[in-house]
């Protein structure tokens, strides 16, 4: 039986009011991150009885939301970070989408949400930047893209929504640590855990940055950028940051992230730099690596440099760690040669300046 969805195409309805060009141009020479938002916004609604429907890309507008929408209760929502460059040679270009895709529908089984098929994903993302391409900005900057999905029933009983809205929006951003890429300061917390085994930990889900909040405050009183999490049952392991995947390089050239063993998220940055790291002639370890095995190793010199890396920051060097009782710096606290060259790497693909030899590249054709 055809449904709906097998026919669904997306409603086009450009916006009446776009920024004024000056503006935007005004806005780019600030930019941040997250705050500057694009025209418009790709919408597409799913209900239990009608399955993925109504398809559009429209003005970007407030939801009008009933507040016993399931949401605001239970926290029923997922997302997704990805981002679209501008190359030098003017061409508009998506960076793994497909990997995008995927998680979001693990994501969305984990919390008991309707999958997505993965074209009315890359369609979305796609028809947005296509409408939006001109707020991708040039040079250092990209065009953020959020999709997401939320419960929008209005009901109070707890089961999984049968009415959801997927979403994705956009926003041009800046470099996403103030400061440019001076590595990073960040405080290990033996208070809070963000994910323990059979919880979300590996599900990109609103409620897992909503828990990792006060841990990221207390990280800022204590002077530091960003939080490392330690697993929930021993609090022992390092895990990951609150939104960034970690690498440890050793003496030897290897290099050390933790596994992905169900708390933590499968990062497509992680993933892309394993392999690229892999093909350098580099060995990879994704194994456990405790708190204590990192204080030693950085104060031994066995450890040479750390970084976090993701989506937002690409790859941001770790020069100094905080906890309770006292803090240490990885070698002089300065970005290393192999983050460097990771870092380097990974821009280069994304920015279409080397070879794709991965095929990682989605080119938008005719934006
Ligand atoms: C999104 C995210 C990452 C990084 O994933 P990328 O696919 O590399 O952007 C890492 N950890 C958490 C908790 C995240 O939400």
């Amino acid at each position: 039986m055809r449904t709906e969805q097998d026919t669904l195409s997306f409603d086009i309805t450009p916006n009446a009011n776009p920024m004024p060009e000056a503006d935007r141009l005004e806005a780019f020479k600030a930019l941040g991150f997250g705050t500057l938002f694009s025209d418009h916004m790709a919408v597409i609604r799913w209900s239990a009885d009608r399955g993925w429907h109504s398809a559009e890309v429209t003005a970007r507008a407030p939801f009008p939301m009933d507040p016993a929408s399931a949401v605001l209760h239970y926290a029923q929502e997922i997302f997704e970070g990805m981002k679209s460059y501008r190359t030098a040679d003017g061409r508009a270009v998506l960076f793994r989408p497909e990997e995008n895709a995927k998680r979001f529908n693990d994501s969305a089984r984990r919390m008991g949400m309707p999958e997505l098929p993965e074209e009315l994903f890359l369609e979305a993302v796609d028809k947005l930047v296509e409408i939006d391409a001109k707020w991708i900005p040039e040079g250092e900057g990209s065009l953020y893209l959020r999709p997401f999905m939320f419960a929008n029933e209005s009901f109070l009983g707890v089961r999984p929504a049968r009415e959801y809205i997927f979403c994705v929006i956009a926003s041009s951003v800046g470099p996403y640590f103030k400061g440019g890429a001076k590595p990073v300061t960040i405080w290990a917390s033996k208070t809070f855990t963000r994910a323990a085994h059979g919880g979300t930990g590996a599900a990109k889900c609103g409620g897992n940055y909503a828990a990792s909040l006060i841990a990221q405050a207390e990280a800022a009183q204590h002077g530091c950028d960003q939080v490392v999490f330690l697993d929930a049952a021993e609090k022992k392991w390092v895990e990951e940051l609150g939104g960034m995947n970690v690498f440890f390089v050793m003496e030897d050239g290897s290099l050390v992230t933790p596994p992905l063993t169900g708390t933590i998220l499968p990062g497509i940055t992680r993933n892309s730099l394993i392999k690229l790291a892999r093909d350098e002639g580099m060995t990879v370890h994704e194994r456990l690596y405790s708190f204590e095995e990192w204080q030693a190793d950085a104060a031994s010199g066995k450890l040479k440099e750390a970084f976090a890396c993701g989506t937002a920051a690409v790859v941001a060097a770790i020069g100094k760690v905080k906890f309770t009782e006292g803090e240490f710096e990885i070698a002089d606290g300065q970005t290393g040669l192999v983050t460097t060259k990771l870092r380097e790497q990974l821009v280069s693909i994304q920015r279409g300046r080397s070879n794709d030899r991965y095929g990682w590249l989605k080119v938008l054709d005719g934006v």
